[in-house]
């Protein structure tokens, strides 16, 4: 409860004020008057004015005292949703969040608070019930409206109509006539509760030792995490629907966090498989009804199991004891807009907040967990082997300097013979290459013009399905032109390097009568055609897929028992300190598709540097190995986790002014034993959307306080002006 605050102007009332978070860039809660009968605590959804405005806030805690207002100039609370308050961990994750990623609270509240008409309970529904059989003429369509309604339940007026076949007016002259009364029902819940007692798998080999350890880490109902480690297919999902189900049991609700939910319909049917009844989805792609009537039920608690994207860890879950992160290590959890947060990180945090078991999943945990774990920090728990029958694929190097493509393609010959080979058996095959479009750079053959992006420092992307040429970081598109704006010679542009469209291309001159299929985000018909697409492959309705990292996540495709890789140097290039750790994972994950249900299977992939590292990886199979090695370098050079860093990125309209700002900045850092500041350097996306970016790199030791450091910098350094804009991010992934 919050405590009342005398009025010190001298009025004899006393008027009760209280904190409220308001979705904005603010600081600090504002304070607000409670007026008289109104009852609001910690927690509370409301309407309050904010200048001309009416805005949607949380009231907040006492302890974040809110601004000192002159009590004249308090203005009341307007309004108190009939919804259940945030819950008071949350609360406390919403402000550490904030506080961690040096975000203002408003906007962090935010991303609980989507959900706009969901703060007041959703209408009942208007239903009939039969109460007299007294019809005066009957008919054979009343006849059947009123069997159908002697089920003793209520229907609604239209569920009626269609059940029985017959028009409006029927059911309507039954009412007219006494026969129904109106009655008021709740609305459905958007999903049945899940039965933790539904279907009990049998848990086999390793499965059954792992299961039991998570069980019970999961039934101390306290905080803790755990890692599951285990190879595609060695049935991890498995495993830890044991742990939801002991969650369930103890009356808590689930959190399921997956990277591509939108796309793995086939996770929902498992989930249902096993409990009964599908999880709740939560990401961007759900119609903002379903999204509006989720949330509710997450903060009634009539949802029990939310699968979701990352957003989903800011759903106001009332009951929480128990968040899953499968695939841990996938770059998706991060957010790279406005708060840039880390959802798997975040996860554990709210766990801890929380109090309550948190289990991270992967066939190639993060460095940054493997780490946890080796340190005792995690629980690690193993899964070796596959489920089954089913064998690791057998994977294979091709030397591209010895197995050299043809003149104007990109797939080696013995590539080609894998695929002939697949066909000839009646299997599918997969060629995975991360790169949307058909030519990642056109260019001119007279004069060399290169096309590139007017607002962004990146080629054009040349997209043949579509005849356009588009940049893949704002979005702007042009037709594919016929003459070079260069020099104006007509028809001599030239593709050069690949994409899905042009291996595509390659695929069906080898092989015109196989059935392929293209697979990338950018594909026309949306998600909702991707779903399609990859029921279709999974029920063998296509012979050659070829895609990009969507195809890898996460699905089970029976008939896949080749996979090929087009391109495996593709990620090793950038300047990443992650680059070989995200290519060895994308590499496991994508050849650990094939094989998955007995076949026997097999994995190409096509290298210039078949001596890397991670290339010898993932062909000795000896994971443990690279990660050994992988550890040892991040610490020699004090990297995540065993250091820390934070980027700063200053972007400007004009490149001066974002150089200068950087500048700036760099020389307000303050002096702190164990943190250095890097740069400011341009980025290596220099202009993206028409501003221009500038980087600093701030790297300490793994206990220097980054967030105190960068405060006291943005406090001393220059004034915000003009288009200037800083954007701060804690643990960066991406460094373009
Ligand atoms: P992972 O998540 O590790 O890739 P999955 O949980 O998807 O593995 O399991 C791989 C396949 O094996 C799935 O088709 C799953 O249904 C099956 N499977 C795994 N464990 C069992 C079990 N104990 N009983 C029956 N089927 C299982
Ligand atoms: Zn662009």
């Amino acid at each position: 409860m919050t405590k009342d605050s005398l009025n010190l102007f001298g009025e004899s009332a006393a008027v009760r004020t209280v904190p409220v978070l308001v979705p904005m860039p603010a600081p600090v809660p504002y304070s607000y008057k409670v007026p008289e009968h109104m009852h609001v605590e910690p927690g509370s959804i409301v309407q309050v004015p904010l200048g001309p405005r009416i805005v949607t806030g949380v009231v907040w805690d006492d302890e974040a005292s809110g601004d000192k207002v002159d009590a004249k100039k308090l203005r009341a609370i307007e309004h108190v949703f009939d919804c259940p308050p945030l819950a008071k961990d949350m609360r406390v994750f919403l402000d550490w969040v904030a506080a961690y990623t040096i975000s203002p609270p408003g906007l962090v509240a935010r991303m609980a608070l989507r959900a706009p008409t969901a703060f007041d309970p959703e209408p009942m529904v208007e239903a009939l019930r039969l109460v007299s059989k007294d019809v005066s003429r009957m008919t054979p369509a009343r006849e059947r409206v009123l069997e159908l309604a002697s089920d003793g339940f209520s229907w609604t007026r239209l569920g009626l109509v269609h059940a029985a076949g017959v028009s409006a007016s029927v059911v309507d002259g039954l009412v007219t006539q006494g026969v129904f009364e109106t009655v008021f029902l709740p609305p459905p819940p958007i999903v049945a509760a899940p039965d933790p007692d539904y279907a009990e798998p049998r848990l086999e080999g390793p499965q059954k030792a792992a299961g039991k350890v998570l069980v019970k880490s999961v039934g101390k109902a306290t905080f803790g995490v755990s890692l599951i480690d285990g190879v595609t297919g060695s049935g991890k999902t498995e495993v830890y629907f044991e742990a939801i189900a002991e969650t369930l049991r103890q009356g808590k609700q689930v959190l399921i966090l997956l990277p591509e939910i939108a796309l793995t319909a086939s996770f929902l049917d498992r989930f249902q498989d096993r409990f009964g009844s599908k999880p709740a989805e939560w990401h961007s792609d759900l119609a903002p009804k379903t999204r509006e009537k989720v949330w509710r039920q997450v903060v009634t608690g009539e949802v029990r199991v939310v699968a979701g994207a990352r957003s989903a860890l800011f759903l106001p879950f009332s009951e929480l004891g128990l968040i899953i992160v499968d695939e841990e290590h996938d770059p998706a959890f991060k957010q790279e807009d406005r708060v840039f947060y880390n959802a798997r990180d975040m996860a554990v945090v709210r766990g801890r907040i929380g109090d309550f078991p948190v289990v991270l999943v992967s066939a190639t945990p993060s460095v940054e967990s493997q780490v946890n774990a080796l340190q005792g920090r995690y629980e690690m728990i193993h899964l070796p082997t596959r489920f089954g029958e089913a064998a690791m694929p057998d994977l294979k190097l091709i030397d591209m300097r010895k197995h050299p493509p043809a003149r104007g393609g990109f797939l080696s010959r013995v590539m080609l013979k894998g695929i002939a080979k697949t066909l000839e058996k009646g299997e599918q095959s997969l060629l995975f290459l991360n790169r949307r479009g058909y030519a990642p750079l056109t260019l001119c053959r007279v004069c060399g013009h290169r096309f590139q992006c007017p607002d962004c420092s990146s080629w054009l992307v040349e997209h043949r399905f579509r005849g356009q040429i588009q940049c893949h970081h704002c979005g702007h598109s042009e037709p594919t032109p016929d003459a070079c704006p260069e020099c104006g010679t007509l028809d001599h542009l030239v593709a050069c390097g690949p994409g899905v469209e042009r291996i595509a291309e390659e695929v069906d001159s080898h092989f015109p009568d196989a059935r392929t299929i293209v697979l990338s985000s950018d594909m026309a018909g949306g998600v909702k055609r991707l779903r399609l697409e990859l029921e279709a492959i999974a029920k063998g309705e296509a012979d050659i897929i070829i895609g990009t990292q969507l195809v890898a996540k996460g699905h089970n495709f029976p008939l896949m028992t080749l996979v090929g890789i087009v391109d495996a140097d593709l990620g090793l290039a950038n300047g990443d300190p992650r680059a070989a750790e995200r290519t060895f994972q994308l590499l496991s994950q994508v050849t650990g598709r094939a094989g998955r249900t007995g076949l026997k299977s097999h994995g190409l992939i096509q290298t210039y540097q078949p001596g890397h590292p991670v290339m010898q990886a993932i062909v000795s199979g000896d994971a443990e190995a690279f990660y050994d090695r992988e550890i040892h370098e991040r610490e020699k050079a004090l990297l995540p986790p065993f250091g820390r860093l934070a980027s700063v990125i200053v972007s400007a309209a004009d490149r001066a002014e974002a150089e200068g700002h950087a500048r700036g900045l760099r020389r307000s850092a303050p002096n702190a034993d164990g943190i250095s500041v890097l740069g400011p350097a341009e980025a290596p996306l220099a202009l993206v959307r028409g501003r221009y970016r500038f980087r600093l790199l701030i790297h300490g030791r793994r206990n220097s306080d980054l967030q105190a450091f960068l405060r006291a910098m943005l406090a001393a350094g220059p004034k915000q002006r003009g288009s200037v804009q800083v954007q701060l991010d804690i643990d960066p992934q991406s460094f373009l």
